[in-house]
């Protein structure tokens, strides 16, 4: 059987460009498309023809080749996904190489004919097997979160098998190709719908989109190709996080069946409340309780940090309520050079219990004028301090 030219199938001429090529080839296959020409034989044969001189005419390469050679320049030997030799491509082929033609344009209603077109479909069509997500909560003190963590955790999951390396077989004997797919992963449904018939690509059921069917199974996972497992993940943890927040590491999670693509780990921080230090945002809010004698007397008070003790002056004269700052000594903000200050808000401490002696010098001073409250102007309220902070 002698073959037709590649540019008369298309009916473009030796100098089309390659999008007139493109062009020409979606009008014949959407033309000949199967699911418009069902059962007719000589519709599919147009079909595989118009794709075979695309899959030529559409690779620079291949197509100087057929320029310079004909037909003979890119016969079987041309190899690689070509396909060619056993009597042109399969169906199979053609949908996973040039399911993209109808695509890109967008809406097109043919793409859902190709599974979608894009798909990213690995090596010689077939899909990859994902395992699942796995989600881990880790609690973090306030100290951890300021300064980043590294956590090494302990996870249970699914991870590959060791006897069998994944593959769910027994041994390299024991694996074949799958006879449901023929290999290519996936299989062609074709649907019912008010539109007529559609026709969708789908993973294989048989094997799962591995092209491969194994014939004896390995014994430790019983050929799932992969067992439940315990696994140490060291965690990097960003300074700033905070609860809630959630963290994805990338081939973490759950080992894939049949040697696919691991899923990933997903950790949730949570906060462990601190005994002394609040936090508000990327500040840090410490209440200080300062007696009546150091608040009109002045001292230096010592105040805890999420990195150690400070030292702080306490005006001789501070009213109650005071707010003071520690520049930068609060949390980072995530992959930032910013950080949250530690605010101080001062709280008189009036005493609860008084002996005769402590009761007999403040008698004395109850009349002092310098002890009557004389609020002025500057005192501004608690709630104009903290607005004055957090906005
Ligand atoms: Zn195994
Ligand atoms: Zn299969």
């Amino acid at each position: 059987m002698s073959k037709r030219d590649f540019y008369d199938i298309l009916g473009v001429t030796k100098s089309a460009s390659a999008e007139e090529i493109k062009k020409a080839y979606r009008k014949l296959a959407i033309k000949y498309h199967p699911d418009k020409n069902p059962d007719d034989k000589a519709a599919e044969d147009k079909f595989k023809e118009a794709a075979e001189a695309y899959e030529v005419l559409s690779n620079p390469e291949k197509k100087q080749r057929y320029d310079q050679y004909g037909h003979a320049g890119v016969g079987g030997a041309a190899g690689g996904g070509g396909g060619y030799g056993g009597g042109g491509m399969n169906m199979e082929d053609i949908f996973s190489q040039f399911g993209d033609i109808f695509g890109g344009g967008g809406g097109s209603p043919f793409d859902s004919f190709f599974g979608g077109g894009g798909q990213s479909r690995g090596g010689g069509g077939r899909r990859v097997a994902k395992g699942s997500n796995l989600r881990i909560k880790v609690k973090l003190t306030l100290e951890e979160i300021a300064n980043g963590a590294e956590k090494k955790i302990k996870v249970n999951k699914q991870i590959t098998c060791k006897t069998c390396d994944g593959s769910g077989a027994k041994d390299k004997g024991s694996v074949s190709t799958c006879k449901t797919c023929g290999g290519s992963g996936a299989v062609r449904r074709v649907t019912n719908t008010i539109l007529g018939q559609m026709q969708t690509t789908a993973t294989c059921p048989t094997c799962h989109g591995s092209g491969q069917q194994i014939t004896a199974k390995c014994g430790a996972c019983h050929g799932e190709g992969t067992v439940r497992g315990e696994e140490t993940i060291t965690i990097n943890i960003p300074a700033g996080v905070s609860e809630g927040m959630q963290l994805s590491m990338a081939g973490k999670g759950n080992a894939a069946p049949n040697g696919g693509v691991p899923g990933d780990l997903i950790i949730l921080i949570e906060e462990l409340p601190h005994d002394t230090l609040k936090r508000e945002g990327n500040n840090i809010v410490y209440d200080l309780h300062v007696s009546i004698v150091d608040a009109a007397l002045g001292y230096s008070a010592e105040v805890p940090t999420i990195d150690g003790k400070a030292k702080i002056k306490i005006e001789a004269g501070t009213q109650s309520g005071k707010l003071l700052r520690l520049k930068g000594k609060g949390i980072p903000e995530v992959n930032s050079y910013h950080r949250g200050d530690q605010i101080i808000h001062v709280n008189i401490w009036t005493p609860k219990v008084l002996n005769a002696e402590e009761r007999a010098i403040l008698e004395k001073l109850k009349d002092s004028p310098n002890f009557k409250p004389q609020p002025g102007k500057n005192d501004k309220s608690f709630f104009d301090k903290m607005k004055e902070y957090f906005e």
